[in-house]
């Protein structure tokens, strides 16, 4: 049974990165795709509005609190979520699950050459995974069929899609009956990270729920876009004083 926890019209599973880990190994072992999201509070405030979004997330098989702002929220609506659980950091655990064996990748997603390149460079970190296709994140959208083609036909166990978003969501939910996978994980840029073309913020702020401050550091284009995480927050203050109904 789900133990979620109820933040802003967003059911966010309510476990640890541990846990987290145990239910993905658990979803690889079932005949059935289970699918994954990694909601921060850019995305849980996006969904405010847009209700396909917020459908997609809401009938996902597990949605783990990506931020610490996700965290805060749940700690001001008394709805308590253990840990922070970002998609980096979850598909960096599963990759070390052991199984009798190998467990098999699709990335999808980034610049041309990007999924390959982290390939390539996860493949001697983690000798549990092997990366059996990959496939960059431009296309358009007569190349749909021919992209699930190409993951169905590598027999991957786990697809991971990286077209940040909702771009992602949208894809997988979309796609979802017709993929021959285990798992699908909307991960952002995450490839990105894997194949070295970006950094994670330093630990001083990941640890201590500044990754925010870090990116608009390296990215200050991204401001507006920003300016969701403290409407998130202040969201959040005025659905505990009841000031502010989820539609
Ligand atoms: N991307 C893609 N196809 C697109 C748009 C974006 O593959 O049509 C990729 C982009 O190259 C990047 C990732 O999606 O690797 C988005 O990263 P970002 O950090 O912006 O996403 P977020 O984690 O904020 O959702």
């Amino acid at each position: 049974m789900r133990n979620t926890q109820n933040i802003m019209g967003i059911k966010i599973d309510s476990v640890t990165m541990h846990q987290a880990v145990d239910i993905v190994k658990s979803f690889i072992s079932k005949n059935k795709l289970h699918t994954i999201y990694t909601p921060n509070a850019e995305i849980i405030m996006d969904a405010q509005k847009d209700l396909y979004l917020r459908n997609i997330l809401n009938e996902a098989d597990m949605l783990v609190a990506d931020g610490a702002g996700v965290v805060l929220a749940s700690k001001i609506l008394a709805r308590k979520v253990p840990e922070k659980v970002s998609g980096i950091d979850l598909t960096r655990n599963s990759f070390s699950i052991a199984l009798d064996r190998k467990i098999r990748y699709f990335f999808f997603g980034g610049k041309p050459g990007v999924a390959e390149e982290a390939a390539e460079r996860l493949k001697s970190q983690y000798p549990g995974i092997e990366v059996v296709g990959c496939r960059n994140g431009y296309f358009s959208k007569d190349e749909d069929p021919d992209i699930v083609n190409q993951i169905n036909s590598s027999e991957a166990d786990i697809l991971l899609v990286a077209l940040g978003a909702p771009k992602q969501e949208k894809w997988i939910y979309e796609h979802k009956d017709i993929l021959n996978v285990k798992i699908c994980i909307g991960v952002g840029g995450s490839l990105d990270i894997y194949a070295g073309k970006a950094s994670l913020a330093p630990d001083f702020f990941r640890n201590n729920g500044l990754e925010w401050l870090y990116r608009l550091y390296k990215e200050p284009w991204r401001f507006k876009r920003m300016l969701k995480l403290p409407k998130f927050v202040i969201y959040a203050v005025f659905a505990r004083l009841g000031l502010y109904k989820i539609k």
